[in-house]
């Protein structure tokens, strides 16, 4: 893999590579655009098995914070940083202590936050380092867990594919398999339950879904049966590339509309399996924005009900995608890309990253010290 090429390919703006010899820390720091805004995005912990392929998950993750931010109309933009190793070995807290001050150093321009094994406390750590950093518990100054939020958004972009598809506002008595019963899946369970839905669930942790069938009657399936459920809405909310040639192929529902980030495993080539099949796909990045939506309400000075009231929106930015890909005649996934682009261009035609120096002069980072 030639690396400067990837990173010139989607037009990245940074790319910083760290290392600590005592730590072992050896991390990824992408900057996608700064367009809209200071690029916000998790760090994930992974074992990858090469720097290219660490390479390759940081910018593709980077450039999808661009255009999540972009749609749920959010002044951020997109970056994304990893760390490469094993956590189970690597993971100390002096680790995410120097990877607080690399981030620190980045000036403001790139915010961290949680992603896959990186936890609140990991956060809390980085926010002895640095002011630019989202996800901490409330004592360091932080909006703790964002999974109920982005729960809330899957719920309302769910009732949005509803409307659309089925022409209900209601969910009561509709099935919905939920595939993955964590952070994000138990909330939307019990948010699908409360609403009257019959839910069919899997996951790897027999817990997760024994918790569910106790409490409000989920009927329990294999993890490789899922996505192959007779249902009103199949919702991935556990691992990418879950929709493949092979998995579309055996759907039995109309909508998909879930919380798992890169449910498609050929973004192109899924998405349009999908329109010809006639299934109503909401873009993964566009309803599970809910996470991102409330870390940008942390910055500005943190109200639940507020960040809530937000995530509820997703509602109406799904149901333009789904009206602007049924008129132009393309998949949901080109038109709400064609939505983001559109955005970032306009607002470089307008000054370009006017925004993120408004953010700095604002000096509302500085707030949360
Ligand atoms: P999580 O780790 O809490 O939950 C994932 C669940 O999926 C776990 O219960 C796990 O056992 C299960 N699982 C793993 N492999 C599985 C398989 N093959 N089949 C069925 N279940 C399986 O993670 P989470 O925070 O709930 O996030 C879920 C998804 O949503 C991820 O793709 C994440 O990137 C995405 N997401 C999360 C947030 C957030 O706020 N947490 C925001 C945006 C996107």
């Amino acid at each position: 893999m030639d690396i400067t090429k990837e990173i010139h390919k989607f037009g990245h703006e940074q790319v910083v590579f760290c290392q600590d010899n005592a730590t072992g820390l050896q991390a990824i720091i992408a900057i996608h655009s700064t367009v809209l805004g200071p690029a916000l995005g998790g760090c994930r912990f992974w074992n990858y098995n090469s720097e290219a392929e660490a390479v390759a998950d940081v910018l593709r993750l980077s450039r999808g914070m661009t255009y999540k931010a972009a749609v749920a109309n959010l002044p951020l933009g997109g970056g994304k940083s990893v760390i490469i190793g094993d956590p189970q070995r690597l993971k100390t807290k002096e680790l995410f202590s120097v990877f607080g001050r690399f981030v620190n150093s980045m000036g403001g321009r790139y915010i961290t936050a949680e992603d896959v094994n990186v936890r609140v406390d990991d956060m809390n750590v980085v926010a002895k380092e640095t002011p630019y950093v989202t996800g901490s518990t409330s004592v360091s100054g932080g909006s703790g867990d964002p999974s109920p939020v982005t729960a809330l958004g899957v719920f309302s972009g769910i009732k949005a594919a509803v409307k659309y598809r089925l022409h209900r506002d209601s969910l009561a008595g509709l099935r919905v398999a939920v595939q993955g019963c964590g952070a994000v899946g138990s909330h939307l369970c019990q948010l699908l339950a409360e609403n009257g839905v019959h839910l069919v669930v899997a996951d790897i942790n027999a817990h997760a879904t024994a918790h569910l069938r106790e409490k409000y009657h989920a009927e329990i399936v294999s993890i490789n049966d899922i996505h192959r459920q007779q249902v009103d809405v199949y919702s991935p909310c556990a691992l990418g590339g879950i929709l493949n040639a092979r998995t579309i192929a055996e759907l039995r529902t109309s909508i998909i509309a879930g919380a798992a980030n890169n449910q498609l495993l050929d973004e192109e080539k899924d998405s349009e399996r999908l329109r010809g099949l006639g299934i109503l796909y909401a873009p993964d990045y566009v309803i599970n924005a809910g996470g991102l939506i409330n870390v940008c309400h942390e910055l500005r000075g943190y109200h639940a009900e507020n960040s809530l009231d937000d995530a509820r929106k997703i509602y109406h930015t799904l149901m333009e995608i789904f009206i602007k890909a049924e008129n132009r005649g393309t998949s949901t996934l080109a038109a709400s890309n064609a939505m983001a682009e559109s955005k970032i261009q306009l607002t470089m035609e307008r000054g370009g990253q006017r925004l993120f120096h408004t953010f700095n002069n604002q000096a509302w980072i500085k707030l949360r010290r």
